[in-house]
């Protein structure tokens, strides 16, 4: 019998993965999840430190979400969208306007991330359409910005990880600075005024842009290119995939922004890290424009098969209880200001770190560029039980939202370790 390395290998095809090295780079084969551990096909546990990705919530196994997922098995598992409805997915979008900060909103239920990025700006283009104004079909977004993988999300993205190969597939968007640049948000609201008529929106990730590195711009920077916005009529998007359900330290980023989307992309931490859902909300003026005659061209010819998904329904409800009723963004809060003194203390001082960037459970900490020293670094943590995955040179940290006191201890010791292994001084 082939080791599971060996046979994933064989038929398995990763994402953003070399596959000719994916078996030398000791990846871990994941069998089941207790609370932040995952345990592999060795038995070996490994403290879950990026969340799956980013997808994690409350941690593997609550036992809450997996008696409701049980029980929507037992009523349901899925029925589509198209056309008719489903009990739990109004329950969920009922339970979603209350949280979500988008006026009056609508919510269009997708599977991916991407997907709900590319369902906001189709709809922003189709807005324009809609009530009869040319001309608007382009869009602001940012310098570094990632909005996900598919051809639309990719061209409002800013490229990198190997993705300018696709340039000419990707339609060009006006790009505003990235949020190393300290002026990013001045220069994107004067940009706003100067192209307005050709602009159908502007696409941000607020406060923390991920896959940049966590790269963090100033909160109350947004209120202004929110005002500009209003102001010309431009519709704002903002991407939470990364950022909502708690991550930041309010339950979404807009919060800290002071800002108010017209359309706003959800999805990662939706289901806590259960189920693949995503959404994308519309606000009362964007939902409106959309509203015709039966079968007319005002309608939004968009849909998944999977949209509104029953599992995935019950569970992003429960979720979002379970968020409230367990007081979790206390704990980010906690745990946040706890990593932070921690890295400040044995990380940041450091010869190997040239940054260190917080903001709630979202971390980055940049290393000196070099020598593939990201992956080697988070492959030294993984040795040492700490699940770590790095972006380029950054060693990102995002545990679940109920990490404990140890545990962060527990990741800050070992990525010391990591590094102090791999770059002595
Ligand atoms: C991860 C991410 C996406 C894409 O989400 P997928 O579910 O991976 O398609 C989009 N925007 C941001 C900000 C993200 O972090």
């Amino acid at each position: 019998m082939s080791s599971w390395i060996e046979r994933d290998e064989a038929v398995v095809w990763h994402g953003f993965t070399q596959m000719a090295t994916y078996a030398d780079n000791a990846p871990v084969i994941v069998e089941r999840g207790a609370g932040r551990e995952l345990v592999d096909v060795d038995g070996r546990r490994y403290l879950d430190a990026i969340s799956s990705l980013w997808v994690t919530t409350l941690g593997h196994r609550v036992p809450e979400l997996d008696r409701t997922l049980t029980d929507q098995a037992a009523r349901i598992a899925h029925s589509t969208m198209l056309g008719n409805g489903n009990r739990v997915t109004v329950e969920l979008a009922e339970a979603l306007a209350q949280i979500v900060p988008v006026d009056e909103p609508h919510f269009l239920f997708a599977s991916d991330g991407a997907a709900a990025v590319e369902q906001a700006l189709k709809i922003s283009f189709q807005y324009w359409v809609n009530i009869g104004e040319a001309g608007r079909t382009s869009y602001l977004a940012f310098g570094d910005a990632y909005h996900g993988d598919t051809v639309g999300s990719l061209s409002v993205g800013a490229g990198g990880f190997g993705t300018d190969l696709f340039d000419a597939l990707r339609f060009p968007v006006l790009r505003a600075p990235g949020f190393d640049d300290p002026a990013c948000l001045t220069t994107a609201t004067k940009m706003i005024f100067e192209h307005a008529h050709q602009l159908a929106a502007v696409v941000v990730e607020p406060l923390v842009q991920g896959a940049a590195g966590m790269k963090i711009a100033p909160a109350q920077d947004f209120g202004m290119l929110a005002d500009a916005c209003e102001e010309t009529g431009v519709l704002l998007i903002c991407d939470e995939v990364a950022t909502g359900f708690g991550r930041t330290g309010t339950l979404f980023a807009s919060e800290q922004c002071g800002i108010s989307a017209d359309l706003m992309a959800i999805g990662k931490g939706l289901t806590g890290g259960y189920l693949p859902m995503a959404a994308t909300a519309a606000n009362r003026r964007v939902y409106n424009a959309f509203l015709g005659e039966d079968l007319g061209p005002k309608t939004l010819y968009h849909g998944h098969s999977y949209s509104g998904n029953a599992l995935a329904s019950a569970v992003a409800l429960k979720h979002i209880e379970l968020l409230s009723s367990w007081n979790v963004l206390d704990n980010v809060n906690e745990r946040s200001a706890q990593l932070g003194a921690l890295l400040d203390e044995s990380i940041a001082p450091l010869d190997a770190v040239v940054d260190v960037r917080l903001q709630g459970l979202m971390c980055g900490v940049e290393l000196e560029p070099g020598n593939r020293i990201g992956r080697r670094v988070c492959a030294a943590a993984v040795e040492r039980g700490v699940l770590l995955r790095p972006l380029g040179d950054v060693v990102v940290i995002m545990p679940p939202l109920t990490v404990t006191e140890d545990e962060i201890e527990r990741i800050v010791h070992t990525l010391r370790a990591a590094i102090d292994e791999v770059a002595p001084t």
